[in-house]
């Protein structure tokens, strides 16, 4: 082979890259990994990992604030933001680390530049170029703004200039009430912050059910935490001290700063992606179930795609890429499989259908819900919530649907019964070690078999 001339060529070392080139590597393909800035990409400097340590400082802030219901006399004399930064900077470090050896390990070329699909089988890095048996376009995405609404950085700010904060801003206005503006909204009342949240749609985490959706806000209300629910943003103004943001019904907000959480757009302007025949749709690369797109030997993943924008799912589609490269058998993701997890207090994690899609599927759905007050742990935690199983008529449970702290943690069980297919009979018979959360779940398909132990 010439130099540079590889079995795979991947473009962009975030979650989708980097596991493409560690699986291709270990199947022993010739590797080259292209990444602008540093791999990890979103997920781990500016994704989730930088965000779950500020849930993390953020729940020992509400732990000290809550302590002397515990027993425990604990005051919160304040955050220090550049303190939370440094263990969040920290721990970030420590698993970049792990990733650049990982990279040296696995024997994969790392080219660091700005690359450029300039041929089917060629990408162009300042000036080298990189030939690919097979290339896997990986660009990821970007904070996305509404048309007219300027980004300025300062009181106006996307979660990568939230992660950066060196104070806590006094008031907040998130706009838009999916993972990302919920998440935030979480941290930021912890922190003592007055905060707002907007959202167009009638919920917050709207694509979660509907049950899932009002646990949170009646949870959130308790908190403190204000929403306008069903209410378009009409516009933004600067004031001399922060921001004035008019809503659709008249009102007015104000507030030190605004964060726009509207979603996330795909990377692939000026990539010459089109060019070399790569079909896209408002900048997404088209694929099928395999991940190919438009241009033979041309595979694209992760949040480039449109498919639930989500570091795993990234990880499972770089590997399914790398498993059909390098000749193995592979099966296409069952997307509604994939567990989704919000990692705000209180977490909200599901997998599988929601009661609405589950009904239009199937007809006739069986429901359950199980009040997480009938279950110890969770009592021990003082977290309020529930799990939810949804169950295809006499048939197996085709949705779970939780609600309460850390049910982030339980949500991969649910995923073993969700494709697995699993009956409610067969779930009851599986003992689960008390007291755990974990009981809640078992609880739940001893009630919906018809076996209901702390449950009437
Ligand atoms: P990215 O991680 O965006 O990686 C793309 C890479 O390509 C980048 O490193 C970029 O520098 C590089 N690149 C782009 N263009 C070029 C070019 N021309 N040349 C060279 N390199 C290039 N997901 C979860 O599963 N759990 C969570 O808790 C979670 N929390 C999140 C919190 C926030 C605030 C955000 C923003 C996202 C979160 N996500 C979470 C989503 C997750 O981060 C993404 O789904 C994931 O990072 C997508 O991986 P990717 O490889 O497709 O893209």
């Amino acid at each position: 082979m010439a130099d540079n001339a590889f079995d795979v060529v991947i473009l962009g070392g975030g979650s989708g890259g980097y596991a493409c080139a560690f699986r291709a590597a270990e199947l022993g393909l010739s590797v080259a990994l292209i990444e602008k800035d540093k791999v990890g990409g979103t997920c781990l400097h500016r994704g989730c990992i930088p965000t779950k340590a500020l849930l993390h400082a953020a729940e020992i802030a509400d732990g000290a604030r809550e302590s002397e219901q515990f027993g425990v006399r604990a005051t919160l004399e304040g955050i220090d933001m550049p303190g939370v930064n440094k263990y969040k900077d920290a721990t970030i470090s420590r698993l970049y680390k792990g990733l650049q050896g990982l990279v040296k390990a696995r024997k994969v070329t790392y080219v660091e530049g700005y690359g450029k699909l300039v041929a089917p089988d060629l990408v162009e890095v300042e000036g080298a170029a990189y030939r690919g048996r097979n290339i896997v376009l990986a660009t990821g995405s970007v904070p996305k703004s509404l048309p007219g609404l300027e980004i300025d950085g300062d009181r106006i700010i996307t979660s990568d200039h939230a992660l950066q904060l060196e104070h806590v801003p006094s008031s907040v206005i998130v706009l838009g009430g999916g993972v990302i503006g919920v998440e935030f909204a979480s941290v930021w009342k912890s922190f003592g912050a007055d905060v707002t949240i907007v959202e167009a749609l009638p919920h917050l985490v709207p694509l979660e059910d509907e049950a899932s959706s009002k646990l949170l806000e009646r949870a959130f209300r308790r908190r403190g935490i204000k929403y306008e629910l069903g209410n378009r943003f009409n516009g933004v103004e600067r004031t001399e001290s922060g921001v004035k943001v008019s809503l659709a019904d008249g009102k007015q907000l104000e507030a030190d700063l605004m964060l726009v959480a509207v979603g996330r757009g795909p990377v692939s302007q000026g990539l010459g992606y089109e060019e070399a025949g790569v079909r896209t749709d408002r900048g997404y690369v088209i694929v099928d179930e395999y991940c190919r797109t438009s241009v033979p030997n041309v595979y694209a993943v992760g949040d480039l795609i449109p498919t639930l924008q989500l570091a795993h799912v990234g990880f499972a589609e770089g590997i399914l890429v790398a498993e059909q490269i390098a000749g193995v058998a592979t099966t296409p993701i069952d997307y509604d499989g994939v567990p989704r997890v919000t990692y705000s207090e209180p977490e909200v994690a599901s997998v599988g259908l929601t009661e609405a899609k589950a009904k239009e599927k199937y007809g006739e759905v069986e429901t359950l819900v199980y009040d997480l007050g009938g279950n110890g742990r969770s009592q021990i935690l003082k977290t309020q919530g529930s799990v939810k199983l949804v169950r295809q008529k006499d048939g197996p449970v085709v949705g779970i649907h939780m609600v309460g702290a850390r049910v982030g943690e339980l949500i991969a069980e649910g995923q073993l019964i969700y494709n697995w297919e699993a009956l409610p009979g067969e779930v009851a018979q599986l003992i689960h070690p008390h007291p755990t959360q974990s009981e809640a779940l078992g609880e739940a398909h001893l009630a919906l078999a018809g076996k209901p132990l702390h449950v009437h």
